[in-house]
């Protein structure tokens, strides 16, 4: 009987007296990038500008409809992704950039925060959802990672929607390649030439409190020598986890696989939760009898926003003092959604059961 009441007393009290956000009922919060890097005004034009935000703001709605319906976070991410894979304005899908062979291999992975589940693959080249070829590595086989052409045999084995590789490409990827083979030539740094990092991620928290984090992407422009970026590493580019958060990442692959990013912010969340909780938990104050007044429970207590974006900006610093660069999204099971780049601009956008929609392209948005 007393437990019953401490717990009931509890739960009435928690709202004004804990130091944390409580976890909110009936909240859902969805977060799109579509890659971070040297975006400025001037580099884009009115109309560049403009499609761009209506592919970010229909992608966000697709995602949106699933998570608003009562959806999973999975099913949400996954559908945001397929949109932007399929919109040509983006390093992902059609629209990927070009191998230094000229050819266009893909990089996925998606990863469920109820179950830490995981599905990821590279370099393949007819799939035409490879987002959708993750989470099926994820729900019909027995690994996390497969590559080239198993993975594109796999995806036949499913039934998986095939394409030529030819689809994929897009002029101005050729473009690109072939500015950047010419620099080459020159003798000039041939790598990345616009550091303009066009791959496309979503993170969710659905109804449930449940997150998800996917990230597709054709790579780095004249990648060679089955160069991998951080997109389809678990931890690196992409990490969900119920107990903190959901991340996916655009910029410099290299630095992000080195810092563990994704994983790492993660982990940083999980434990301040943890931290705070305890510190919640030892300043409620004792009755005459020496026992707790109210009982703060783990499932009713939650970070700030401003925690979040603390941790999000000390592990993007950290990436950025071994000399990368790029940007991260970050959803966590309390709703919260956020970004933090080191970049000049990140194609962006979030919608929230609380808060609509928005979407953002340059740093001071
Ligand atoms: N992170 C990706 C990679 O290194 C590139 C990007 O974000 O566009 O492959």
């Amino acid at each position: 009987m007393r437990l019953t009441a401490i717990l009931t007393i509890g739960a009435l009290l928690m709202a004004s007296q804990a130091s944390g956000q409580p976890a909110v009922e009936g909240r859902w919060t969805l977060v799109i990038h579509g890659g971070a890097g040297v975006i400025e005004r001037d580099r884009l034009t009115a109309q560049q500008d403009a499609d761009i935000r209506a592919a970010l703001s229909h992608a966000l709605e697709t995602g949106s409809a699933v998570l608003r319906d009562g959806g999973s976070s999975l099913d949400a991410v996954e559908a945001a992704i397929r949109e932007l894979e399929d919109d040509p304005h983006f390093n992902a899908g059609r629209g990927a950039v070009f191998t230094y062979d000229g050819a266009i291999e893909h990089d996925a992975s998606i990863m469920d925060g109820s179950t830490r589940a995981a599905g990821a693959i590279t370099g393949t080249s007819h799939t035409r959802h490879p987002v959708t070829l993750a989470r099926r590595v994820m729900e019909n086989s027995p690994h996390v990672f497969l590559r080239g052409l198993g993975a594109d045999q796999f995806s036949v084995e499913q039934g998986l929607e095939q394409v030529e590789n030819s689809w994929f490409e897009t002029e101005e990827r050729r473009r690109q390649l072939d500015e950047m083979l010419a620099r080459e030539a020159e003798g000039l740094s041939a790598y990345d030439v616009d550091l303009k990092y066009g791959t496309v991620g979503a993170v969710a928290v659905d109804l449930e409190g449940n997150v998800a984090a996917a990230t597709s992407t054709g790579g780095l422009t004249g990648k060679r020598w089955g160069r991998i970026g951080d997109s389809p590493v678990i931890g690196a580019g992409t990490y969900a986890d119920n107990r903190g958060c959901a991340v996916s990442a655009t910029g410099a692959g290299e630095y992000f696989i080195r810092v563990g990013v994704a994983h790492e912010i993660c982990a940083q969340i999980r434990f301040r939760f943890q931290q705070r909780l305890e510190e919640a938990q030892a300043s409620v104050p004792l009755d005459s009898e020496g026992i707790p007044e109210y009982y703060v429970h783990a499932s009713e207590f939650g970070l700030e926003a401003s925690d979040i974006q603390e941790i999000a900006d000390g592990v993007i610093g950290e990436m950025e003092s071994l000399g990368g660069s790029g940007g991260v999204i970050v959803a966590t099971p309390w709703g919260t959604g956020t970004y933090s780049f080191n970049t000049p601009g990140m194609y962006r956008g979030m919608a929230s059961s609380e808060a609509g929609a928005n979407v953002a392209i340059y740093g001071d948005e």
